[in-house]
C-alpha cells in the first residue's frame, strides 16, 4: 500500500531521515517507536505530504507521492496527485487539533462536507456512525472543551475515519493523556486494527505495540536502528542500542 524507498530528509544541514526504507501492506499494523529527537513524526510528515523530502521515494499504490531529487533540480509531485492522494490518509495527533468553536459531529462532518463534497445528510450520517463506532455517539453536540482528553482524542479518530482513509497515521495518540484515559483510546485503535485498517502508530506504548503491531520499526538519530515482529525485537533487540531504549521503557 505505502513505500517508502531510501528517503532521506534535511532541515538545513541536519540530516532528520537518512536512508529509511519501508513497506506497508494492507491491512498491517506498524509502530514506530525511539527516543526522543529521532525523527519519528518528521517521517509521518514525509508521508502525509506535510514535509517534502531531499531524496529517495514515497509510494503509495505505486504512485510517487514523495519529491525527489534529480541532479540539481527538485521536481516536486503535482499539485494533483498531492491533493488526491492527502485524501487517502487520516491522521491523529498528541494533542488531537479539534476546532474549539465546532461540536464533536461539526469537527467530523466538516472534511467529508468541504474536501469530498459530500452533502450534510451524508456527512452527518456518516459522521454520527464513526462517533457511535468510538463509543461518543451521545457526546456528538458536546464542544472540545466539554470532553476529556480521552474523548478529544476518539472524537479526533473518529474525524479521521470519516474521510475513509486508506492509511491511518497516528502521532503518539496517547502521550498528552492521563494514565487513566489512555486505556478508552487504545481501545478503540485494538479495534481498528481487528478491523483490518492498515496504521502507522508512533507511540510509547510498548505493550499495545506488542498486541497489535505486525511490524515495529525502532529508529534513532534519523536511522531504522532494528526492526522485526514486536516479541523479537521488545524482548530480544539484537543491537546495543535497541537493547538500551527497551530497557528504559519497558
Ligand atoms: P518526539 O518523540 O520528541 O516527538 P520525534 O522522533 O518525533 O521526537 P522529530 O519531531 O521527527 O522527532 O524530529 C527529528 C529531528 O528533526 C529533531 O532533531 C528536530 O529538532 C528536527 N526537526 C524537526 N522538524 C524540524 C524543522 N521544521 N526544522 C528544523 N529541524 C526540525
Ligand atoms: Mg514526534
Amino acid at each position: 500500500l505505502l513505500e517508502l524507498v531510501d528517503v532521506c530528509k534535511k532541515f538545513g544541514d541536519f540530516e532528520a531521515l537518512t536512508d529509511i526504507n519501508l513497506a506497508v501492506r494492507p491491512g498491517s499494523v506498524t509502530c514506530i517507536v525511539g527516543p526522543s529527537g529521532s525523527g519519528k513524526s518528521t517521517m509521518l510528515r514525509t508521508i502525509n505530504m506535510l514535509e517534502s523530502i531531499n531524496s529517495g521515494g514515497i509510494f503509495f499504490e505505486g504512485e510517487m507521492i514523495g519529491q525527489q531529487v534529480h541532479g540539481n533540480h527538485r521536481r516536486p509531485v503535482s499539485k494533483y496527485i498531492a491533493r488526491k492522494q492527502a485524501v487517502n490518509f487520516g491522521m491523529v495527533f498528541q494533542n488531537f487539533n479539534l476546532f474549539p468553536n465546532f461540536t464533536a459531529l461539526e469537527n467530523i462532518t466538516l472534511a467529508p462536507m468541504t474536501v469530498r463534497k459530500k452533502s450534510k445528510a451524508e456527512a452527518v450520517a456518516t459522521g454520527e456512525r464513526v462517533l457511535h463506532s468510538v463509543g461518543l455517539f451521545e457526546k456528538k453536540d458536546h464542544y472540545p472543551n466539554e470532553l476529556s482528553g480521552g474523548q478529544q482524542q476518539r472524537v479526533a479518530i473518529a474525524r479521521a475515519l470519516a474521510m475513509e482513509p486508506r492509511l491511518l497515521l497516528f502521532d503518539e495518540p496517547t502521550s498528552a493523556l492521563d494514565p487513566e484515559l489512555v486505556g478508552e483510546v487504545l481501545a478503540v485503535m485494538r479495534d481498528l486494527a481487528a478491523q483490518g485498517s492498515t496504521m502507522l502508530i508512533v507511540t510509547h506504548e510498548m505493550k499495545f505495540a506488542e498486541d497489535v503491531a505486525d511490524e515495529v520499526i525502532m529508529m534513532d538519530a534519523g536511522h531504522i536502528i532494528e526492526r522485526g515482529r514486536p516479541r523479537d525485537l521488545l524482548h530480544n533487540p539484537q543491537t546495543a542500542r535497541a537493547k538500551k531504549f527497551f530497557s528504559s521503557v519497558s
